[in-house]
């Protein structure tokens, strides 16, 4: 893809900020987020003063700013990461994710629609609206099998419903309006930046803290995991080349037990941190009770966008994951500065957390 100008919501979150740290540079980035207790300048610190960063504080959902931005910086993209995230707390409160994930989504569409609308010739025709989504709309799987573009749509958290439901408004808005959209549906990601609520990240820092590690159940629920980088060049090639209209699904191939996970970053932090008080990390494990509705099993079948578009994952789950430790173990000072809520938004309420 030639330099463009994109328009990334989200991008001070954890996959939008590594998108946009991997964008800055190569494209202009009008970067907008909200700045909620999951969003961090920190993450984006090293591009915030280059002439091909620009951040707005606001929200998808704000109608009137977004039609701004669109007509004032005419990006060829909108690429949409913003959303509340995190399973738990959509448990615990499912309304913000409705809001946000559903009725700004669908006003963030809308803006994009007239913006379109509005343009003509080879601009009109280069337009896209990629939507970022999660695997977890499709529900969970038996012990074979993967998810397809096919599959039906089985959500079952509040967080998945909502995804669920913003898929739908990508779709209408292209089935109904013609407005050119992308989206695609990811397995689980890990890697830098990963606000420290999500398991990976937990458990490093829980490590070195000798906090105990929490597994929900037995630990026995199968993830597919994919290092964040990887994602991101999945979403530069659907940018570049997927089929207006089409879904693409993105996984990593990397199918583990939330327990193997886990004791995969002990043996890592044994090895990479030898003198740490708390090895061997392993006996920091502790079973908690399991997460009212949790999915046993996801795995996603992602020869479509292999096939069509030629991607492929270029890390293994255990060459991401070694990554992934030595960054935190090089960047501890961001985990506890996200943690006190430094760097925007509220203070995790840790006592609820796994
Ligand atoms: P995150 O929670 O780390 O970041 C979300 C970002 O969106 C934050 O910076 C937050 O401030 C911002 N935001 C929230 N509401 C907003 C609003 N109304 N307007 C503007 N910005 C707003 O999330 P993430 O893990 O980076 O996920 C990004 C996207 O990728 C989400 O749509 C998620 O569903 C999807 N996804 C995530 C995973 C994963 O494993 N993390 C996997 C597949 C898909």
């Amino acid at each position: 893809m030639g330099r463009r100008t994109l328009l990334v919501t989200g991008g001070a979150g954890f996959i939008g900020g590594n998108f946009a740290l991997m964008a800055t540079g190569e494209h202009e980035v009008v970067n907008l987020d909200a700045l909620t207790y999951a969003g961090n300048l920190e993450t984006i610190q090293p591009i915030f003063t280059s002439p091909d960063h620009i951040f707005i504080q606001g929200s998808i959902g704000d109608a009137d700013l977004v039609s701004t931005l669109l007509s004032q910086y005419r990006p060829r993209a909108v690429v949409n990461f913003a959303a509340e995230t995190h399973v738990d707390r959509s448990i615990d409160s499912p309304e913000p994710f409705v809001t946000t994930n559903v009725v700004a989504t669908q006003r963030l569409l809308h803006a994009a629609l007239a913006h379109w609308r509005s343009l003509e010739g080879e601009e009109r025709d280069a337009f896209r609206f990629l939507h970022v989504s999660t695997d977890e709309v499709y529900g969970a799987l038996g012990a074979t099998g993967a998810f397809t573009e096919e599959s039906p749509y089985r959500p079952n958290s509040p967080y998945a419903a909502s995804k669920a439901a913003s898929d739908h408004f990508v779709r209408a808005y292209n089935r109904t309006y013609g407005l050119p959209t992308l989206t695609t549906n990811c397995s689980n990601n890990y890697g830098p930046y990963q606000f420290p609520e999500k398991l990976i990240p937990l458990v490093i820092s829980a490590a070195l803290a000798g906090r105990s590690l929490p597994v929900y159940g037995d630990g026995g629920q199968v993830r597919d995991w994919l290092f964040v980088e990887d994602h991101c060049r999945a979403i530069f090639r659907v940018l570049e080349a997927g089929a207006p209209g089409e879904v693409y699904n993105v996984g990593g191939g990397a199918e583990r037990t939330n327990l193997e996970t886990v004791k995969t970053i002990c043996a890592l932090l044994d090895r990479l941190v030898p003198d740490s008080p708390y090895a061997p990390h392993e006996r920091l494990i502790e079973f908690v009770p399991d997460r009212p509705g949790h999915d046993r099993r996801y795995a996603i079948d992602a020869s479509k966008i292999e096939r069509e578009l030629g991607w492929t994952p270029s890390e293994s789950f255990e060459s991401g994951l070694e990554k992934t430790v030595r960054w935190y173990l090089a960047n501890r000072e961001w985990s506890e500065a996200v943690l006190e809520g430094k760097y925007g938004g509220e203070r995790l309420g840790r006592g609820e957390e796994p």
